[in-house]
């Protein structure tokens, strides 16, 4: 097995849809699905193609009522090339005879081909290789390549290459009761003999996206004469090649596509743009240099090296391989979020969720400036998240539990149950604990990277904000002394409400207030690592008081966290008195039961009444916060925090946690690292294969999990090394299960480059003498060390895994 390639031999409809996202090609701007270029949208096939921002509203009525939904659009489909051969039909799978087929994407440069090999109605026999890839060297450009071999007869051959403007998204069957039209037509044009193209503007967020397709034939690297002809309607067009095939003598089609928008910079019309970009591409071959070339610059900062099953290590390149598709240097310059399942499918229909939480540490270590990037997206809608404050009767920034294109709350209020076939309603939007995410995201970014600039212009003014509105959200309650918060949610979504509740949200999660008490600690600090003059405008500017810098001291030390039997923290204030499930009679009766809210629902019973999470909650505190950080949290706030405080409790939620997400095998996987290396290893092996094999039974098909597939490749350079920034030190603590051999990864801190390696016996740090690095702050244990660009430092681990230790050190 080529461990840098995901291979697929032989044609199944049924998994071609998860196959397609396995196999989508990207470059950080938009990113196609591996679509077979001569099929349509079916219950098979869905050539979906996404940009980052491309987002449209639309209205459905359900039941007479309105509906608003805003979703990432399904652009116009530039993959088509049909082929008929002597007249015939256009060639489809299901109407030939396959005798080979092989389907591939290779990661190194994540370019995706197809060989078949097929037998038509007539007996003719042909072989067709297809290459694909969207550049990395030039954000507009992508290229299809197919090479066309006649093996057992000679005739006219007429290649259709169009562009497909009748799209709608289509992609998620629960959907499809919901409107799916996002595009009007613009017009149709041509660029010379050679080019195509297709303009189309989103219904009503009125953005402008343009495609142009240059195609040419040739045989033994010359062109080959074809005859063209054009046809065109507003929201199509295609132009047909027909030209001569002779047995055993390969043809050459090349379809050089250029794809630009309204929103993007350095656009004025992007008909024009994409227009140009076309005539002026170089051809399949000659425009693969460089996008080669952006590629091995990715992976020698990107790559990580884990020495155990060969599985393992081609998984995880297919997580950084994805993961690099969505997010790249390119995304970086846009106005672009992300969004939890990638651009490969329309799950959650685009949106942005917290889970850049598990996403940002991949990037922040290796490509920080894709991180800045990011958080910009949030940045310029912090006014959106302030009037979403004032609005609910709060003050400073409540960011939207999903996100979208303004910063809206773009949360649905209803959702299809597919198990009942019922619309439910949606109280997600209640998961406030998304703005402290944002926090803790600004935070650490600025911990790996110390970019002051990004924090004195954006990061404190948000962090600020997000304070101040945790500040106006709690109350003070005088009978216990403590600060609560109500009416929210914490991540585990089977917990919207108490059971019977007409209202929505809980009393005092035990996760949010936590992270409160945290953010509210170091919000009091925020404005003094600000130069002076910019502490003093942005204090005057927010208007912050005395008064309200003192309240967050106050809540830093006196939040409510609530606990039940001994020393186990509530997820939620009066959890204990809910009910314990059956879990066992549920296994049995259902077998897969990780999403237990639609089983529960569909029988006309309510995961509200019972013990029962969805995912991590409490336990995302130790994923998100190292033994002594943790501690130190607890004994700030008052609370006794025991030597096995965090065993205990991962331990209880462990055995009443489905993990209807798979995030949730990523935090336990963190959490277990150092309290039981083979159990960590068992969930990080479970989420490593989760979007592969499709665990949760076609939602892989849907989009891929970005925080899923970050949050795998974290678990590598976090949870198993044990890094952590702390006090300005980066400082390990490896627990690496028996299983890891030895693991190894490029990284930079604090803009210093590095090599680290890690095995059972040595963790061996190499500070490159590339780029602007200087010295830093490195420690194992309690020995710390400052190394120089240059330097190597080798600390020997006396005892390399400390099994049955507190906590965990993501
Ligand atoms: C999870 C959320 C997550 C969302 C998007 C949901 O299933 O429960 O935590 O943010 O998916 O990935």
């Amino acid at each position: 097995m080529d461990p840098f390639v995901l291979s697929y031999e032989g044609f199944d409809p049924d998994a071609e849809g998860l196959r397609e996202v396995l196999t989508s090609t990207g470059n950080g701007r938009f990113c196609a699905r591996g679509a077979v270029e001569w099929e349509k949208a079916d219950s098979v096939h869905y050539p979906g193609t996404y940009a980052h921002g491309v987002y449209n509203r639309e209205t459905t009525i359900l039941g007479g009522v309105p509906v608003l939904n805003e979703d990432l659009v399904n652009l116009p489909n530039w993959l088509v090339l049909t082929l008929r051969i002597d007249r015939g039909d256009a060639v489809r799978l299901a109407d030939v005879e396959v005798l080979e087929y092989r389907h591939e994407l290779d990661l190194r440069d994540a370019v995706m081909t197809r060989s078949v090999r097929f037998r038509d109605g007539v007996g003719r026999e042909t072989t067709l290789e297809t290459r694909r890839f969207v550049s990395m060297a030039h954000p507009n450009r992508a290229g299809i390549e197919w090479t066309l071999t006649a093996e057992n007869w000679s005739g006219r051959v007429e290649v259709i290459s169009a562009i497909d403007g009748r799209v709608t998204n289509s992609g998620v069957a629960r959907y499809l009761e919901l409107e799916g039209r996002h595009l009007d037509p613009v017009s149709p044009r041509t660029f010379g003999p050679e080019v195509i193209a297709l303009k189309v503007r989103t219904r009503q967020s009125n953005m402008y996206i343009s495609q142009a397709a240059r195609t040419r034939v040739s045989v033994a690297e010359r062109p080959l004469a074809v005859e063209r002809s054009l046809f065109q309607t507003e929201d199509y067009v295609q132009q047909s090649l027909a030209f001569d095939a002779v047995q055993h003598e390969p043809v050459r089609i090349e379809k050089m596509i250029a794809l630009a928008t309204s929103r993007e910079p350095a656009t004025s019309d992007s008909l024009t743009k994409a227009g140009n970009a076309a005539l002026r591409s170089p051809n399949f071959a000659p425009a693969l240099v460089p996008h080669t070339g952006a590629w091995e610059e990715l992976w020698r900062v990107c790559d990580v090296q884990a020495r155990c099953d060969e599985q393992v290590q081609h998984l995880l390149r297919v997580h950084i391989c994805h993961i690099l598709q969505v997010c790249s240097r390119h995304t970086a310059d846009l106005d672009a979020g992300l969004p939890a399942r990638g651009l490969n499918g329309e799950a959650y229909r685009g949106h942005v969720f917290w889970d850049e939480l598990y996403v940002f540490p991949f990037l922040s270590f290796r490509l920080p400036e894709v991180t800045r990037g990011l958080l910009m997206y949030r940045y310029r809608r912090l006014e959106e998240a302030r009037a979403a404050a004032l609005e609910a009767g709060f003050a400073g920034a409540m960011f939207p539990w999903q996100s979208g294109s303004e910063g809206t709350e773009e949360t649905q209020r209803l959702h299809l149950n597919p198990l009942s076939g019922r619309w439910e309603p949606d109280l997600s939007h209640n998961q406030r604990h998304v703005s402290a995410a944002i926090f803790y995201n600004i935070w650490h970014y600025f911990q790996a990277t110390r970019d002051l600039a990004f924090l004195r212009d954006y990061g404190a003014e948000m962090m600020l904000e997000i304070a101040r509105f945790w500040g106006s959200i709690a109350h003070f309650n005088p009978e216990r002394g403590r600060y609560e918060i109500h009416g929210v949610m914490g991540p585990d979504e089977f917990h919207e409400k108490y059971p019977g509740a007409d209202e929505g949200g809980l009393r005092n999660n035990a996760y949010t207030n936590v992270m409160v008490a945290w953010l509210c600690g170091l919000a009091g600090e925020v404005l003094s690592w600000l130069p002076d003059n910019r502490a003093d405008a942005l204090r005057s500017r927010l208007e912050i008081s005395d008064q309200e810098l003192s309240l967050w001291q106050d809540m830093s030390r006196r939040m409510f966290v609530p606990f039940h039997d001994d020393g186990i923290m509530s997820q939620f204030e009066g959890y204990e008195d809910l009910e314990e499930l059956d879990w066992d009679a549920y296994r049995k009766r259902y077998g897969n039961i990780q999403r237990l809210d639609r089983i529960l629902n569909a029988e006309g019973d309510d995961p509200n009444r019972y013990k029962l999470s969805k995912q991590a909650d409490v336990v995302m505190l130790f994923y998100l916060f190292a033994p002594v950080g943790i501690q130190e949290l607890f004994e700030r706030l008052g609370y006794e925090y025991r030597p096995d405080t965090a065993a205990r409790n991962i331990a209880y939620y462990d055995q009443r946690t489905s993990h209807g997400s798979t995030l949730s095998f990523v935090t336990f996987a963190g959490v277990l690292a150092p309290l039981d290396p083979e159990s960590s290893w068992e969930r990080f092996l479970v989420a490593l294969r989760s979007d592969v094999e499709d665990i949760q039974g076609g939602t892989t098909r849907e989009g891929i999990h970005m925080g899923v597939m970050s949050g795998t490749v974290d678990l590598m350079q976090r949870a198993y090394p044990g890094t952590e920034i702390r006090d300005g030190v980066l400082r390990f603590q490896p627990w690496l299960p028996a299983a890891l051999e030895h693991v190894a990864f490029r990284m930079q801190f604090q803009r210093t480059p590095m090599q680290v390696t890690l095995d059972h016996e040595r963790l061996t740090i190499i500070l490159s003498r590339e780029g602007a690095g200087s010295p830093i702050r490195v420690g194992v244990g309690d020995e710390i060390r400052e190394l120089c660009p240059g330097d190597t430092g080798t600390f020997e681990l006396s005892s390399p895994v400390a099994a049955g230790q507190q906590g965990s050190n993501p």
